[in-house]
C-alpha cells in the first residue's frame, strides 16, 4: 500500500517539473498588459473562493499576472501544482461574460494520492484525471444555472467539459475536446 503511494507520488513530481518547465516558459513569453489610460474606469475585480479551504483571491482581468497555483492546491494534501497558466483566464472570461463578481472553485489539482482515495470512495473521479496533472478546474457561478455555464463553456472550445448537473458545476480542462454529463 505504502509502496503504490509513494511511486504515484513520485510519478506525479517527475510530471508536475516537466509541465512546469513549459509552463514558466508560457508565462514569460506573455506580454504583461499596459496599464489602463488615465481617466479611463478600471476592469472590475473578479473574486475567486475556493470552497474547500475558504481562501479568496481577488484578481484582476486586466493584468491576470498573480500566481493562483496555491490558491488552486490540493486540499487533501496542501500541494500545490504548476497549473495551466490558461484555466484562471477561463474562468475570469465566465465570471465577465455573465457579469458576475465571483468565481466559486470546486476543484482544481488534485494529487494522484487524494485522487485515489476519491476513486476508492466511489465518487466520479477518472483514474488519470486532468486534475492530477494540473489541468482542470471545477467551478460554479452562484446565480448561473449550471445547463447555461455548460453551454458558455462549450463554446469556448478550449478543451473538455463536464456537467454535474446536481453538486452544480462545471468542469473545463485544457486536454482535447470532449464533453459529458456527471451527477
Ligand atoms: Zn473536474
Amino acid at each position: 500500500m505504502r509502496v503504490v503511494a509513494v511511486l504515484l507520488a513520485l510519478a506525479g513530481i517527475g510530471h508536475a517539473e516537466v509541465a512546469k518547465k513549459d509552463r514558466e516558459a508560457a508565462t514569460k513569453s506573455s506580454k504583461h498588459p499596459a496599464p489602463p489610460a488615465p481617466g479611463t474606469r478600471p476592469v472590475p475585480l473578479v473574486n475567486l473562493f475556493n470552497e474547500h479551504t475558504h481562501e479568496w483571491l481577488a484578481v484582476d482581468p486586466a493584468a491576470l499576472a498573480a500566481n493562483t497555483d496555491h490558491f488552486l492546491r490540493d486540499h487533501y494534501t496542501n500541494k500545490a501544482i504548476a497549473m495551466d497558466p490558461r484555466l484562471v483566464p477561463i474562468v475570469v472570461a465566465a465570471a465577465q461574460h455573465f457579469k458576475i463578481d465571483t468565481v466559486t472553485i470546486v476543484s482544481a489539482f488534485r494529487h494522484p494520492k487524494f485522487n485515489l482515495i476519491l476513486r476508492k470512495k466511489g465518487h466520479q473521479v477518472a483514474r488519470d484525471s486532468e486534475h492530477t496533472h494540473g489541468n482542470a478546474i471545477d467551478f460554479f457561478l452562484a446565480t448561473i444555472p449550471t445547463p447555461q455555464l455548460d453551454a458558455w463553456a462549450r463554446a469556448q472550445k478550449k478543451g473538455g467539459v463536464g456537467i454535474y448537473l446536481q453538486s452544480g458545476f462545471v468542469h473545463m480542462d485544457t486536454g482535447p475536446l470532449r464533453h459529458w454529463s456527471g451527477d
